[in-house]
């Protein structure tokens, strides 16, 4: 059979470029997933999901999208269920899929995080190279109001608690609760159906990041639960995950124990659970837990 060189390669093409463009733009235009009369998932757009709060006197948004198209499109499907301004944007973490976008919002709106997650805005990035949040022109953008161990926020009569529970995903990841609809917003602290991410370089732990999530279940009174990259959850998603999470750790460590390398040890998961199979073994081997 004769193959149509030309027409593979236009195919191969094209095949990238909408891959590409996929990962690039984001594959949804951002959407408004109702939870309560008040309380909604932000989905789509480019960076994570996140949520909206509308008090009596204001907005609370949780996280920020990562480019000035995803944030306008956040800031315009809030503005067609209410007319009270965006006055808090609360960052789960410093991931720039949550924080970026924080510069495309007006300079008026106090940005709260975890102070850890604050000072991981002025790290040194992944690839050795400075943060920018350090450039006067983004100063406004920096979280401005930090708390170590809890904070409430007061929306006129209706309240939102913040809450830190430990070190996991990174060292600056934090609870979002609305006690009326039970409902968590966790960002990157649980992922479902895809390996969890630990950031070992933001000084986050595996070993701590089960504990984190077991403090959480014991003091909160959750139902829903809503991450950053994964669909709603209830108490037993979360426990599924911890317990997962604990097998994960045990079998690693039994295998470190009968003397395996890391390459062998990989060997024995799944391909997609590489990266997180190294974090517990230099975890493990180097005597972070
Ligand atoms: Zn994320």
């Amino acid at each position: 059979m004769k193959v149509n060189i030309k027409l593979v390669v236009l195919s191969l093409l094209l095949l990238l470029f909408a891959s590409d463009s996929y990962g690039r733009r984001g594959s949804q235009p951002v959407q408004l997933k109702r939870i309560s009369d008040r309380l909604f998932e932000v989905l789509g757009g480019r960076g994570a999901r996140g949520g909206a709060y509308i008090g009596d006197n204001g907005v609370l948004l949780i996280d920020a999208k990562m480019d000035s198209e995803s944030a306008e499109q956040v800031i315009g499907k809030v503005g067609q269920i209410t007319d009270k301004p965006v006055r808090y944007v609360v960052n789960t973490h410093s991931d720039g899929d949550h924080v970026v976008g924080n510069r495309f919002f007006a300079d008026t709106v106090t940005f709260i995080a975890h102070e850890n997650c604050r000072k991981e805005f002025f790290h040194t990035r992944r690839d050795g190279s400075a943060s920018e949040w350090a450039k006067p022109e983004l100063a406004p953008f920096v979280p401005s109001v930090t708390f170590r161990d809890k904070m409430v926020i007061h929306l006129g009569s209706k309240k939102v608690e913040l809450w830190y529970f430990g070190v996991g995903h990174t060292t600056g990841d934090i609870v979002v609760y609305f006690p009326e609809e039970k409902t968590a917003f966790l960002g990157d602290q649980i992922f479902i159906a895809r390996p969890q991410l630990i950031h070992s370089y933001k000084g986050g732990n595996s070993f701590e990041h089960v504990k984190t999530l077991a403090k959480m279940l014991q003091t909160i009174e959750a139902e829903k639960f809503c991450s950053g990259h994964s669909d709603m959850t209830d108490r037993d998603g979360i426990s599924k995950h911890i317990d997962r999470m604990r097998k994960l750790q045990e079998k690693v460590k039994a295998l470190i124990a009968e003397g395996k390398s890391v390459d062998a040890i990989k060997t024995e998961f799944e391909s997609n659970e590489t990266r997180l199979i190294e974090t517990i073994y230099n975890e493990t081997t180097k005597g972070f837990r």
